[in-house]
Parts: structure tokens; sequence; C-alpha cells
């Protein structure tokens, strides 16, 4: 049986972060364009890259709420959004980001993943949340700022919490209403203001399936800029309770072997790596 392949790589590879881009930078950039959630992507074969040169214009693109990231390989990189009805030159297209996983590099697919969420930021954060005034941006960190009241905005990360289950030698594994055919994966939910993790993490286990669990662990976390959440990973071991589902997110869930699991989801998710884990341990 092959492996599963997962995705690993580091932002921090190639890419170095920057607010303000520096006089010596040459003039070709790698530009991450969004249309509608699409990315840009010359493709090369079964491979795909990120397209490299100076201005949109080049290649009959026209951009808005351009945002500086920093370096990549020692070029400039930028976030840009297009809302035209523009056909770029031949070889270039508008992809899903999630079928780009296994055809970008790694580490390239994790920066489109931070290039998506700031282009979006950029876009939406145009007026002040409170007065209203046109923002501009704060020339020393990722931000926006009211040139009238002064209130600075951040790119906004929503965090989530995502749970292995592990009781005796089994993993819960739920199907939710929203996943596609039959996939089941681990119980997740969006933290809430005042909670600590692990109270979401309880939290969301109740409510959705109606367990208790106890020895809450972190594991690793994952960007998922669809549209701005931090997966926090964690796995816990059941304490007590039926399954009872709550018929609402969750349509069906139940305990599985790593013998005999359900169609799960793909490499490109944190959920993959801690099944996979649990598959190497169990
Ligand atoms: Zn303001």
């Amino acid at each position: 049986m092959s492996k599963t392949r997962l995705l690993r790589g580091n932002i921090y590879n190639r890419y170095l972060p920057g607010i303000v881009p520096e006089p010596s930078e040459p003039n070709k950039k790698w530009w991450f364009i969004f249309k509608t959630g699409k990315l840009l992507v010359r493709n090369n074969g079964l491979a795909a890259e990120i397209p490299f040169f100076e201005e949109p214009s080049e290649i009959g693109v026209s951009t808005k709420f351009n945002l500086y990231l920093g370096t990549l390989d020692g070029y400039g990189c930028y976030a840009a959004v297009t809302d035209a009805e523009v056909s770029p030159q031949e070889g270039l297209e508008f992809r899903e980001i999630r079928p780009l996983f296994g055809v970008l590099n790694d580490d390239i697919l994790l920066l489109s993943f931070k290039a998506k969420q700031l282009a979006e930021w950029s876009r939406i954060s145009q007026f002040c949340g409170r007065c209203g005034a046109h923002t501009g941006p704060k020339p020393d960190e990722m931000a926006k700022i009211c040139p009238q009241c002064g209130l600075v905005a951040y790119p906004r990360i929503s965090p989530a919490v995502i749970t292995a289950i592990i009781k005796d030698d089994s993993i819960l594994l739920a199907h939710n209403y929203k996943f596609v055919n039959n996939r089941y994966s681990l119980i997740a939910g969006f933290v809430e203001p005042g909670e600590t993790l692990e109270d979401t993490v309880r939290r969301e286990i109740m409510e959705e399936v109606g367990i208790k669990v106890q020895n809450i662990r972190y594991f690793a976390s994952q960007p998922w800029p669809f549209p701005d959440s931090l997966m926090v990973g964690f796995t816990a071991e059941y304490e007590s309770g039926d399954i009872t589902v709550d018929g609402v997110e969750i349509r069906d869930a139940a305990w599985f072997k790593s013998g005999s699991l359900p169609e799960l989801p793909d490499g490109m998710s944190i959920a993959r790596k801690i099944i996979e884990w649990f598959k190497d341990n169990y």
C-alpha cells in the first residue's frame, strides 16, 4: 500500500517577510494574483509555478489591492486581486488552490495560503471599521491604519480546533453534511471568545457527538486560508458517554479501527496528518 502524500514544507524555507520593498530588489517579482479565490499559475507540464514578471500589465491583467509580502528567493513577492474579465496569456490560468496540492511545490503552496488570506484581507479592509474613512497601509507592520481616527486593523485569523478522539484502538470519525461524497473526518470547530483551546475541544465534541474527553494534547497546527482559519490539531482520550450526533452539522459518527477506515480527507489537510499518525500508532 503506498503511503499517503502529506503536505510538508515550510513557509520560511525560501521566503523572508517584509513590509516595504528594499530599493535594491530586482525588477522582476513573484505575483500571487487571485480572482474569486482562484490563483493565477503558469502551467508547466504536470507542475505549476507562480508567475514571475515585472508588472501585471505585461501579461494583460489589471490588479487591485497590491500588497508587498517580502521576498521569495531574493525577489519581491506581491499578493493582489483581479476581478476584471481577463484572459491571461497562454500558459497562465486561474486555478483553485486545493487541487494545486502536489502540483505546486509545498513551500510555495504554503506561501500561496498566506498570499490568499492577505489579498482577501487587503480587499475587505479598505475602510475603517470605526469611522468608515479610507484606510492606508501601516508603514511598520502588516496592518491598515485609519488616517482619520487612527484605528489599526490587522489581518484576521480565526483559530479552530480539530481533534482525534481515541478509545482503546479506535478513532472517532464523523461525516459532516458539508463533506463531499461519504468522507469522514475529525471533529472540528471554531474557538469562541473567552475559551481556551482545550475548552473549545471539549465543547465542540460534546455539542457534535455528545461525549466527554480527557488528556487533551496538542498535536500540530496548520494555516487554512478558506477563508482565514488557523487549524490547531489535538489528540484526546475518550472519557464517557455514547455517541449522539447533533443531526445539524454531523450526519453520522462512529469508532473506526486503523484496518477499516472510511473515505478520508486528502493529504493537504491536518486532519489527514493526524489520522495517518493514528494509523501508524494503533
Ligand atoms: Zn477611522
